[in-house]
Protein backbone atom coordinates (compact mmCIF):
# COMPACT_ATOMS: atom_id res chain seq x y z
CA UNK A 1 0.00 0.00 0.00
CA UNK A 2 1.21 3.47 -0.82
CA UNK A 3 1.74 5.66 1.87
CA UNK A 4 -1.41 8.91 2.24
CA UNK A 5 1.11 11.84 2.46
CA UNK A 6 4.13 12.60 0.19
CA UNK A 7 5.43 15.43 2.04
CA UNK A 8 5.14 15.78 5.99
CA UNK A 9 6.35 17.75 9.07
CA UNK A 10 6.85 16.33 12.38
CA UNK A 11 6.75 18.89 15.57
CA UNK A 12 8.81 16.99 18.22
CA UNK A 13 9.07 18.92 21.37
CA UNK A 14 12.07 18.87 23.82
CA UNK A 15 9.91 17.13 26.35
CA UNK A 16 9.21 14.32 24.39
CA UNK A 17 13.04 13.80 23.95
CA UNK A 18 13.68 13.16 27.98
CA UNK A 19 11.56 10.41 28.37
CA UNK A 20 10.84 10.27 32.07
CA UNK A 21 14.05 11.89 32.89
CA UNK A 22 13.66 15.66 34.46
CA UNK A 23 16.25 17.39 32.08
CA UNK A 24 17.85 16.95 29.36
CA UNK A 25 17.68 14.10 26.47
CA UNK A 26 17.14 10.41 27.12
CA UNK A 27 19.13 8.64 24.13
CA UNK A 28 16.86 5.43 24.38
CA UNK A 29 14.23 7.87 23.64
CA UNK A 30 16.06 9.20 21.03
CA UNK A 31 16.90 5.79 19.30
CA UNK A 32 12.83 4.82 19.19
CA UNK A 33 11.86 7.87 17.66
CA UNK A 34 14.81 7.67 14.84
CA UNK A 35 13.69 3.89 14.39
CA UNK A 36 10.35 4.45 13.46
CA UNK A 37 11.32 8.13 11.25
CA UNK A 38 13.59 5.36 9.42
CA UNK A 39 10.71 3.14 8.75
CA UNK A 40 8.30 6.07 7.35
CA UNK A 41 11.33 7.55 5.79
CA UNK A 42 11.94 3.85 4.05
CA UNK A 43 7.96 3.76 3.27
CA UNK A 44 9.10 6.64 0.63
CA UNK A 45 7.49 9.55 3.07
CA UNK A 46 9.16 12.64 2.89
CA UNK A 47 9.95 14.34 6.47
CA UNK A 48 10.58 17.60 8.02
CA UNK A 49 11.71 17.89 11.33
CA UNK A 50 10.81 20.66 13.79
CA UNK A 51 12.44 20.27 17.33
CA UNK A 52 11.56 22.21 20.68
CA UNK A 53 13.79 22.41 23.34
CA UNK A 54 12.02 22.45 26.52
CA UNK A 55 14.03 19.92 27.68
CA UNK A 56 16.77 22.35 27.86
CA UNK A 57 15.50 25.76 28.38
CA UNK A 58 12.49 27.67 27.79
CA UNK A 59 12.51 31.60 27.22
CA UNK A 60 9.70 32.41 29.39
CA UNK A 61 11.15 30.59 32.01
CA UNK A 62 14.39 32.55 31.70
CA UNK A 63 12.67 35.36 31.76
CA UNK A 64 10.06 34.74 34.91
CA UNK A 65 13.37 34.55 36.48
CA UNK A 66 14.50 38.09 35.64
CA UNK A 67 15.91 37.40 31.89
CA UNK A 68 15.71 39.91 29.13
CA UNK A 69 13.19 37.92 26.90
CA UNK A 70 14.89 38.21 23.95
CA UNK A 71 18.06 37.18 25.23
CA UNK A 72 16.36 34.40 27.01
CA UNK A 73 14.45 32.93 23.75
CA UNK A 74 17.94 33.21 21.98
CA UNK A 75 19.35 30.79 24.61
CA UNK A 76 15.96 28.25 23.72
CA UNK A 77 16.56 28.62 20.53
CA UNK A 78 20.40 27.25 20.88
CA UNK A 79 18.80 24.43 22.75
CA UNK A 80 16.91 23.29 20.10
CA UNK A 81 19.89 22.78 18.25
CA UNK A 82 21.08 20.40 20.41
CA UNK A 83 18.24 18.22 20.55
CA UNK A 84 18.42 18.19 16.24
CA UNK A 85 22.20 17.38 16.52
CA UNK A 86 21.16 14.51 19.20
CA UNK A 87 18.12 13.73 16.20
CA UNK A 88 20.35 13.74 13.48
CA UNK A 89 23.21 11.30 14.92
CA UNK A 90 20.68 8.85 15.88
CA UNK A 91 19.21 8.72 12.52
CA UNK A 92 22.52 8.82 11.28
CA UNK A 93 23.53 5.59 12.89
CA UNK A 94 20.27 4.24 11.30
CA UNK A 95 21.98 4.85 8.28
CA UNK A 96 19.11 7.84 7.30
CA UNK A 97 20.67 10.62 5.02
CA UNK A 98 19.70 13.78 7.05
CA UNK A 99 20.69 17.46 7.05
CA UNK A 100 20.41 20.22 9.82
CA UNK A 101 18.88 23.01 9.18
CA UNK A 102 19.31 26.23 11.59
CA UNK A 103 17.76 29.72 11.64
CA UNK A 104 20.56 30.98 13.46
CA UNK A 105 23.91 30.80 11.64
CA UNK A 106 26.13 27.63 12.99
CA UNK A 107 27.72 26.86 10.02
CA UNK A 108 30.58 24.66 11.54
CA UNK A 109 27.80 22.04 13.08
CA UNK A 110 24.85 22.56 10.12
CA UNK A 111 24.04 24.28 7.08
CA UNK A 112 21.94 27.30 7.58
CA UNK A 113 18.06 27.77 6.95
CA UNK A 114 17.54 27.93 3.26
CA UNK A 115 14.33 27.12 2.00
CA UNK A 116 15.36 25.80 -1.65
CA UNK A 117 18.10 23.79 -0.21
CA UNK A 118 15.93 21.85 1.90
CA UNK A 119 12.99 21.30 -0.50
CA UNK A 120 15.77 19.58 -2.86
CA UNK A 121 17.39 17.45 0.42
CA UNK A 122 13.92 16.19 0.81
CA UNK A 123 12.93 15.00 -2.49
CA UNK A 124 16.62 13.51 -2.05
CA UNK A 125 15.02 11.31 0.74
CA UNK A 126 16.90 13.07 3.33
CA UNK A 127 15.49 14.24 6.93
CA UNK A 128 15.48 17.36 7.60
CA UNK A 129 15.49 18.84 10.46
CA UNK A 130 15.13 22.54 11.54
CA UNK A 131 17.05 23.75 14.35
CA UNK A 132 16.78 27.34 15.92
CA UNK A 133 13.47 27.75 15.89
CA UNK A 134 12.24 30.51 13.40
CA UNK A 135 15.33 32.73 14.64
CA UNK A 136 12.98 35.20 15.99
CA UNK A 137 12.84 35.66 20.18
CA UNK A 138 8.73 36.24 20.90
CA UNK A 139 8.34 33.20 18.90
CA UNK A 140 7.88 28.98 19.57
CA UNK A 141 8.74 26.30 17.55
CA UNK A 142 4.91 25.15 17.26
CA UNK A 143 4.88 28.44 14.94
CA UNK A 144 8.43 27.55 13.34
CA UNK A 145 6.37 24.37 12.64
CA UNK A 146 3.55 25.69 10.79
CA UNK A 147 5.89 28.24 9.05
CA UNK A 148 8.17 26.05 7.44
CA UNK A 149 5.59 23.52 7.04
CA UNK A 150 4.18 25.96 5.05
CA UNK A 151 7.16 26.77 3.19
CA UNK A 152 7.90 23.75 2.03
CA UNK A 153 5.16 23.06 1.05
CA UNK A 154 4.24 19.61 3.57
CA UNK A 155 0.89 18.71 3.28
CA UNK A 156 0.15 18.35 6.99
CA UNK A 157 1.69 18.96 10.69
CA UNK A 158 2.15 16.25 12.89
CA UNK A 159 2.34 17.15 16.64
CA UNK A 160 3.57 14.56 18.95
CA UNK A 161 2.13 15.34 22.14
CA UNK A 162 1.76 13.03 25.92
CA UNK A 163 -1.85 13.25 25.15
CA UNK A 164 -3.77 10.75 22.45
CA UNK A 165 -5.56 13.87 20.89
CA UNK A 166 -7.70 17.07 21.22
CA UNK A 167 -9.90 17.14 24.59
CA UNK A 168 -12.93 19.62 25.28
CA UNK A 169 -11.30 19.68 28.52
CA UNK A 170 -7.84 18.77 30.57
CA UNK A 171 -8.12 14.78 30.65
CA UNK A 172 -5.98 14.66 33.17
CA UNK A 173 -8.73 16.73 35.39
CA UNK A 174 -11.72 15.95 34.38
CA UNK A 175 -12.97 12.21 33.31
CA UNK A 176 -15.76 13.44 31.34
CA UNK A 177 -13.30 15.31 28.83
CA UNK A 178 -14.27 14.67 25.39
CA UNK A 179 -11.78 13.63 22.70
CA UNK A 180 -12.40 15.47 19.06
CA UNK A 181 -11.76 13.10 16.34
CA UNK A 182 -11.51 16.09 14.15
CA UNK A 183 -12.00 20.31 15.05
CA UNK A 184 -12.16 23.35 12.84
CA UNK A 185 -9.04 25.40 13.37
CA UNK A 186 -11.66 28.48 14.73
CA UNK A 187 -13.20 26.27 17.47
CA UNK A 188 -9.25 25.40 18.36
CA UNK A 189 -8.50 29.47 18.64
CA UNK A 190 -11.77 30.38 20.28
CA UNK A 191 -12.04 27.58 23.35
CA UNK A 192 -7.82 27.70 23.69
CA UNK A 193 -7.78 24.05 23.21
CA UNK A 194 -4.27 22.54 23.85
CA UNK A 195 -2.88 22.34 20.28
CA UNK A 196 -0.93 24.79 19.42
CA UNK A 197 -0.26 28.35 20.43
CA UNK A 198 -2.57 30.66 18.66
CA UNK A 199 -0.41 31.77 15.90
CA UNK A 200 0.65 28.28 14.90
CA UNK A 201 -3.43 27.63 14.51
CA UNK A 202 -3.62 30.45 12.64
CA UNK A 203 -0.81 30.57 10.44
CA UNK A 204 -2.25 26.95 9.74
CA UNK A 205 -5.76 28.02 9.47
CA UNK A 206 -4.60 30.54 7.23
CA UNK A 207 -2.65 27.94 4.33
CA UNK A 208 -5.42 24.81 5.32
CA UNK A 209 -2.36 22.61 6.63
CA UNK A 210 -4.16 20.60 8.70
CA UNK A 211 -2.59 19.64 12.45
CA UNK A 212 -2.75 15.94 13.21
CA UNK A 213 -2.20 15.48 17.41
CA UNK A 214 -1.12 12.25 18.41
CA UNK A 215 0.48 10.89 21.69
CA UNK A 216 3.88 9.73 21.64
CA UNK A 217 3.11 7.27 24.59
CA UNK A 218 2.12 4.36 22.39
CA UNK A 219 5.70 2.88 20.44
CA UNK A 220 4.90 2.93 17.02
CA UNK A 221 2.41 6.08 17.09
CA UNK A 222 5.01 8.45 15.05
CA UNK A 223 5.19 5.05 12.13
CA UNK A 224 0.96 4.71 12.45
CA UNK A 225 0.21 8.12 11.97
CA UNK A 226 3.04 9.18 9.55
CA UNK A 227 2.35 6.75 7.44
CA UNK A 228 -1.52 7.54 7.22
CA UNK A 229 -3.43 5.52 9.70
CA UNK A 230 -6.20 7.44 11.29
CA UNK A 231 -5.22 8.13 14.89
CA UNK A 232 -5.13 11.28 17.40
CA UNK A 233 -7.18 14.34 16.56
CA UNK A 234 -7.11 16.31 12.73
CA UNK A 235 -7.20 19.95 13.23
CA UNK A 236 -8.85 21.83 10.17
CA UNK A 237 -11.87 19.35 9.39
CA UNK A 238 -15.52 19.88 10.94
CA UNK A 239 -15.92 19.72 14.76
CA UNK A 240 -16.55 15.64 15.65
CA UNK A 241 -16.07 13.88 18.98
CA UNK A 242 -14.57 10.80 18.81
N1 LIG B 1 12.17 29.99 20.61
C1 LIG B 1 12.14 31.27 20.08
N2 LIG B 1 11.76 31.45 18.78
C2 LIG B 1 11.39 30.42 17.98
C3 LIG B 1 11.38 29.11 18.53
C4 LIG B 1 11.78 28.92 19.83
O1 LIG B 1 12.48 32.23 20.76
O2 LIG B 1 11.06 30.64 16.80
C5 LIG B 1 12.68 29.77 21.98
C6 LIG B 1 11.67 30.05 23.08
O3 LIG B 1 12.36 30.64 24.15
C7 LIG B 1 11.23 28.66 23.48
C8 LIG B 1 12.47 27.84 23.28
O4 LIG B 1 13.09 28.42 22.13
O5 LIG B 1 10.79 28.60 24.82
C9 LIG B 1 12.25 26.36 23.06
O6 LIG B 1 11.23 26.15 22.14
P1 LIG B 1 9.76 25.60 22.56
O7 LIG B 1 9.39 26.12 23.91
O8 LIG B 1 8.83 25.92 21.44
O9 LIG B 1 10.06 24.05 22.63
P2 LIG B 1 9.08 22.83 22.99
O10 LIG B 1 7.97 23.33 23.89
O11 LIG B 1 8.52 22.34 21.71
O12 LIG B 1 9.99 21.84 23.62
Amino acid sequence: MSPKYRRVLLKLSGEALMGDMPYGIDPKIVQAFASEITQVIRAGVQIAIVVGGGNIFRGMKGAAAGMDRATADYIGMIATVMNAMTLQDALEQMEIPTRVQTAIAMQEVAEPYIRRRAMRHLEKGRVVIFGAGSGNPFFTTDTTAALRAAEIDAEVIFKATKVDGVYDDDPRKNPQARRYKSLTYTHALTHNLAVMDSTAIALCKDNNIPIIVFSLNEPGNICRALLGESIGTIVGGSCEIS
